[in-house]
């Protein structure tokens, strides 16, 4: 058995596609368009990366996109002056702190600062809280995407084992409530659980998010079995610098059911979500 291949760029952008429909019905509505503020701090080149790709992919859905970019060297009190001003800014639906920030910044206080309706991301504590109720307002974009993948091939999750690896607040955690959401049975693994291949293979969905290359081996994924490798790690291939998953991919799509590849999986679901997030946040303002 050869593995179904969740194709994350197919379905992002038909995601897209919806999204832009949704942008026309609000523009049509309020005359105006939905708009997403950027933050980016510093000169990181990855970030610098998934800023340029999230602004296009805006432009791509007719969301409007501004960027602010400030010097590795901005205080935090001035972040955070912003930060309250885009909060009160009356055209800006959605504000995203574009992470990491530079360390003489707090960024648990700056994600705070955001006000948790224009909170697109979904870091915020309440939004987190909110998810953990069972009554979410902004979803983060990573789990999310995951759940439109896992939903390809799985209409009810009721009586299924998720298995995810990795506790963080941004994908982790919220993955787990959104299973559980769904009426899986979730179990959540992490660098303290004692026997991780045995957890794992009780898996019938696997969730992997880790970011420690091949961490996920072909002995620990059950026959049939839906994976979902979160993980972006790069390589150094023989010096060609390359993106891989924390599956060992070539030892899991022989007997898994189900699988994400890196790249082009869970990556590209992630701004489609953000997008989503974003005319979310729009439509909720207005109401
Ligand atoms: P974090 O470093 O915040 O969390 C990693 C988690 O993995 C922790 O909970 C940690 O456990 C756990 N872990 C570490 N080592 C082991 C181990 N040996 N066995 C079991 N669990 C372990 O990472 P993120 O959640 O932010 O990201 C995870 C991966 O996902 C990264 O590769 C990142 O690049 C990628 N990512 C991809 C995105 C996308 O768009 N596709 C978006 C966001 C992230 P503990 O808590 O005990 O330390």
């Amino acid at each position: 058995m050869t593995a179904t291949i969740l194709d994350g760029k197919a379905l992002g952008a038909r995601i897209d596609q919806r999204t832009a429909e949704r942008v026309r019905d609000f523009v049509g509505e309020h005359g105006r368009r939905p708009c997403l503020t950027v933050v980016l701090v510093g000169d990181d080149p990855a970030s610098h990366v998934y800023v340029r790709n999230k602004i296009r992919r805006c432009g791509e859905t007719g969301i409007e996109s501004r960027e602010h970019r400030l010097g590795a060297d901005v205080g935090q009190d001035e972040l955070l002056r912003l930060i309250q001003e885009l909060n009160h800014a009356s055209d800006v639906d959605g504000i995203l702190v574009q992470l990491p920030l530079p360390g003489h910044v707090d960024a648990e206080l700056v994600l705070e600062a955001i006000a948790p309706q224009k909170d697109v991301d979904g870091f915020h504590p309440d939004n987190a809280g909110r998810l953990a109720c069972g009554m979410p307002r902004f979803v983060p974009c990573t789990p999310r995407g995951s759940m439109h993948l896992i939903r390809e091939v799985h209409d009810s999750l009721q009586g299924l084992h998720a298995v995810v690896v990795g506790r963080s607040t941004i994908v982790g955690r919220p993955m787990a409530q959104l299973l559980l959401m769904a009426d899986a049975t979730v179990t959540m693994a992490h660098s303290k659980t004692k026997d991780l291949s045995a957890t794992c293979r009780e898996a019938d969905i696997l969730v992997a998010a880790v970011g420690r290359p091949g961490i996920i081996t072909g002995d620990m994924v059950t026959p049939g079995a839906t994976v979902v490798d979160v993980g972006i790690n790069r390589i150094d291939d023989g010096g060609k610098g390359r993106l891989v998953g924390d599956v060992a991919y070539d030892q899991v799509v022989g007997h898994a059911g189900a699988i994400t590849p890196v790249p082009g999986g869970v990556g590209p679901m992630t701004i489609a979500c953000l997008l989503e997030n974003t005319v979310d946040a729009a439509i909720m303002r207005m109401a």
